[in-house]
């Protein structure tokens, strides 16, 4: 059923006080792009008196949703954005790039490569001698995929999915919870998965891997797939209501997949079926916050006082329930502090085009010097493509914080 609360409404209730474009990092970054308030409310309301317009600097959006954070009229002006993008290649499925088939579906060859023996090892090394020598970018440039000059995330070799089928669960299995790993923590860092178990079982609650799971679709979604990402929606929101009938949350630890279940499904699609599969989806966080609550979460105290530094990603602070990692490792006695510098400049796959590589770095320059002056041994940070961005801009390691937690149950 189609709700009535529809994003692209929102756009009339945009008074032009460009509290956006104050905070949109991209126009800071880059003087091409013409902002939030003019591409995305403004565009909206003119382009339902002509469907042919479009506004050629939308490609600069990063979808990073800082605008919507701050708009104080609630104008849902990233997703504006996105339906807009979607639209237009509706009508222009040809101006899809390789680079658009490759970035935006990274799910189908890491799903190809799980079936093929010591597949992901020879991909791993192609890809370490490819960028050693300047051959990859030059080979993919070849075949039509402009990817930046950064590192390629490595597939793991052993996938979340393959590690929890062998898994033994230890604990008093009191309630169970499923987990939805998204396609970063399931195929590139499944040791995020890993400790999120660890600590799940720690107090007692058993972990439920569904294998019908598929990506949350973000990466769609900003490529301009809208079509697909609303199949992909579909299949998710089925499960998660399963879910919820036998009382079963869901919880991600990655705070792209997380914003995408729990709002942007409704914000995009308008289902209410989305909206109610939305309530029993939680950040990994946010859902230890909310056992803390309850009093039923055993919480460790850490004894490791090394020095770490915190980046908040704009896909956490956009679900607005504040920094529940960040307090949460205060608490248990972690020696960490806030970064608050802004946006890191990757958004997803956006910092992996070559066409957005200086804008995405440019982006994150205020978060790479505050990192570098912290003296920190390393970054905590709830999202895998923010980590692959400070790793690369400042050399130093990066954790996801539900490592930090489960380091804490072991110590
Ligand atoms: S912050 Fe909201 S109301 Fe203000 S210009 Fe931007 S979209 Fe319009
Ligand atoms: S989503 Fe981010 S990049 Fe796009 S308009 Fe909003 S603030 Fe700017």
């Amino acid at each position: 059923m189609e709700l009535e609360e529809r994003a692209r409404d929102s756009a009339d209730n945009c008074v032009a006080c460009t509290s956006c474009i104050a905070v949109c990092p991209i126009t800071k970054a880059n003087r091409e792009y013409k902002g939030p308030k003019l591409v995305g409310p403004a565009h909206n309301r003119m382009h339902f008196s002509d469907e042919s317009d479009y506004e050629e600097t939308l490609k600069l959006c990063s979808n990073c949703k800082n605008c919507d954070i701050t708009c104080p009229h609630g104008v849902a002006v990233s997703t504006l954005n996105m339906l807009e993008r979607g639209r237009y290649y509706q009508q222009h499925p040809e101006a899809h790039t390789k680079t658009d088939e490759m970035l935006c579906h990274g799910f189908k060859m890491a799903d190809m490569l799980a079936g093929i023996p010591l597949a992901r090892t020879f991909a791993n090394i192609g890809m370490g001698i490819g960028e050693a020598t300047g051959i990859m970018g030059t080979m993919m440039s070849m075949g039509g995929v402009n990817l930046a000059p950064r590192p390629t995330p490595r597939y793991a070799s052993t996938y979340f999915r393959e590690w929890i089928k062998g898994y033994n669960q230890t604990g008093g299995k009191k309630r169970q919870v499923a987990y939805f790993p998204g396609c970063y923590i399931d195929t590139n860092d499944p040791d995020v998965g890993k400790a999120f178990v660890e600590v799940m079982n720690a107090n007692d609650i058993e972990v439920i891997y569904d294998k019908r799971w598929v990506c949350c679709g973000s990466p769609l979604v900003v490529g301009g797939y809208l079509d697909e990402a609303r199949e992909h929606a579909a299949t998710n929101v089925s499960i998660i209501l399963e879910y919820a009938r036998r009382g079963i949350p869901v919880i991600a630890s990655c705070t792209s997949c997380a914003l995408m279940l729990k709002s942007e499904y409704t914000e995009l699609f308008a289902q209410s079926e989305m909206k109610e599969a939305a309530a029993n989806v939680y950040d990994d966080f946010e859902f230890l916050a909310i056992m803390q609550e309850e009093g039923t979460l055993k919480l460790p105290k850490s004894t490791d006082g090394k020095k770490l530094i915190y980046h908040a990603p704009c896909h956490l602070r956009a679900q607005g329930m504040g920094l529940p990692a960040l307090d949460m490792l205060q608490e248990i006695g972690v020696n960490i502090e806030n970064a608050d510098a802004g946006c890191c400049g990757m958004s997803g796959n956006y910092g992996f085009r070559k066409e957005n590589y200086e804008t995405s770095m440019k982006v994150g320059e205020k978060l790479f010097n505050t990192i570098k002056e912290s003296g920190a041994s390393e970054v905590v940070c709830d999202c895998g493509t923010c980590r692959e961005q400070i790793k690369h801009a400042t050399s130093q390691p990066t954790c996801h914080p539900i490592q930090i937690l489960a380091k804490a149950y072991n110590d």
